[in-house]
């Protein structure tokens, strides 16, 4: 060891870093946690930072808060760059300087990102929702939409401008499709005059022949049956070729007429994988003993979304949070075993069910495998669980006021275009030009 306390870096302050952090906090380690970000994000709630139905506050959570009491533990606001294994260093720019941290046990949990598999054009047209900063963008994107479509006369361009198109039957998929469709029916509707007799479509595409692939066939027909009994047009078995600024064209020849596609069909492992320089498994991830330690490297863990590790039915473990926590709380255990000289721990995950909301009073969930719920009580069960998961009391107790509030007047609060650019209404909405605008 360096010196007499191990120090652990920690890359990361998503749910796996953040609970392998909190598994060390007031241990016989140091622990240094660095993210580009100073807060952590409840992913789970981001479409409804995009859809008005929350502030970002609501679900993000300062990291320097959530370790004040922690003695042991120190914050990074920085990018990692590179890793040296060598001399056992992460090199990190921050906004002013480049720094080269030390370490005797590394930590790395950066998380996935989109995954728009070269598809022409979907890299500069879309929006994805992996992060804060896509929740806000996709947020004034739309806001701003319906403000030019208000004032647009031409009926074929009025049509395109209230024409969203998400693609992904996943949770994500469904979540944002159905939030989009109750925020313009729900809310923006009475609002715009000039929008009255629009009909805005949202139209959520999906390559398989059903949604929610790991679901049972009963939960997958009950989430269609739900999203089209909302409004959303489902479309099945087709796929994307090329995004334009105006128009998505499917394989089937089919081409619609739109300003604004949601991409929430593929993720893959964050960059900094192939900073870890091993073989990469399957999406670009780092293949992982079941102790967490990663296969070749000595000293260095990889856990969450980044990680590679087949369960027992052979299927690489999901890119689900409850995954990242126990990986996360499993190789901080593995490094404090180690310190005293025990023997490490394999993961054992324990999975408690699945379950994703497609509207007010609309949802499925599968808990534990066997009880199966939809409709109105899953959406209840969904409430209650992420609320509960939710970190720190406060973004609780706001984001319980904002649903109560959104539940009891059908409205969306949050609709304020908050850009650095100024609104311009002669200029032609182009998703490209709207993506690099930060937080
Ligand atoms: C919209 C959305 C909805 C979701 N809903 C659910 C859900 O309902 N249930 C569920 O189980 N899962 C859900 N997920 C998946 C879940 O968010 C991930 O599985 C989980 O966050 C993975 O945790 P992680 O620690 O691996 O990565 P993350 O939580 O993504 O954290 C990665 C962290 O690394 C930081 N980082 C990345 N690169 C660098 C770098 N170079 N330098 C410094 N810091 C860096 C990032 O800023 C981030 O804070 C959802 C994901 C999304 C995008």
């Amino acid at each position: 060891m360096a010196n007499e306390r191990p120090r652990v870096l920690i890359v990361g302050a998503g749910f796996g870093g953040l609970y392998a952090a909190q598994t060390l906090r007031n241990t016989s380690v140091d622990v240094l946690l660095i993210d580009r970000h100073n807060f952590h994000t409840f992913t789970p709630l981001l479409y409804q930072v995009a859809t008005s139905g929350l502030d970002p506050s609501g679900i993000a959570y300062p990291v320097r808060s959530i370790f004040r009491r922690a003695k042991n533990v120190e914050f990074l606001l920085g990018q990692v760059q590179s890793i040296d294994f060598d001399n056992r260093h992460v090199v990190v720019q921050t906004n002013t300087q480049t720094l080269y941290e030390q370490y005797d046990f590394l930590i790395v949990a950066a998380g996935s990102v989109t995954n728009t598999f070269n598809i022409d054009g979907l890299e500069q047209f879309s929006f994805g929702l992996k992060d804060l900063s896509d929740a806000v963008v996709l947020r004034n994107h739309i806001l701003k939409l319906f403000e030019r479509a208000a004032w647009t006369p031409d009926a074929d361009k009025k049509k395109a401008l209230t024409t969203l198109v998400v693609v992904g039957g996943g949770p994500t998929g469904l979540e944002t499709a159905g939030a989009l469709f109750e925020l313009y029916n729900n809310v923006l509707r009475q609002e715009y005059a000039g929008l009255n007799s629009t009909k805005t479509r949202v139209i959520l595409i999906e390559a398989m022949d059903h949604l929610l692939d790991p679901y049972p066939q009963y939960l997958r027909d009950s989430a269609l049956a739900q999203l089209r009994s909302l409004g959303v047009e489902v479309v099945l078995n087709e796929q994307v070729e090329a995004v334009t600024k105006d128009h998505v064209r499917l394989k089937s020849g089919t081409t619609i007429s739109t300003y604004t596609l949601v991409w929430a069909a593929g993720v893959k492992a964050s960059s900094v994988a192939q900073l870890i320089d091993v073989p990469l498994q399957r999406g670009g991830r780092v293949p992982i003993h079941p102790t967490t330690e990663v296969i070749g490297r000595n000293n260095v863990y990889v856990i969450g979304d980044m990680a590679y590790l087949e369960a027992t039915d052979g299927r690489p473990y999901p890119m689900l949070i409850p995954v990242a926590k126990q990986q996360g709380m499993l190789a901080a255990r593995n490094i404090l075993r180690r310190t005293k000289g025990w023997k490490q721990q394999g993961f054992h995950y324990i999975d408690r069910g699945i379950m994703a909301t497609i509207g007010r009073s609309r949802a499925v969930a599968w808990l534990y495998y066997r009880i199966t719920l939809t409709g109105y009580l899953a959406w209840i069960a969904w409430l209650i669980l992420h609320l509960i998961w939710l970190m720190g009391f406060r973004n609780r107790l706001s984001v319980f006021i904002n649903w109560v509030w959104n539940y009891i007047t059908y409205d969306r609060s949050v609709r304020i275009i908050l850009e650095h650019k100024p609104y311009a209404p002669d200029q032609e909405p182009d998703p490209q030009n709207e993506k690099p605008v930060a937080l």
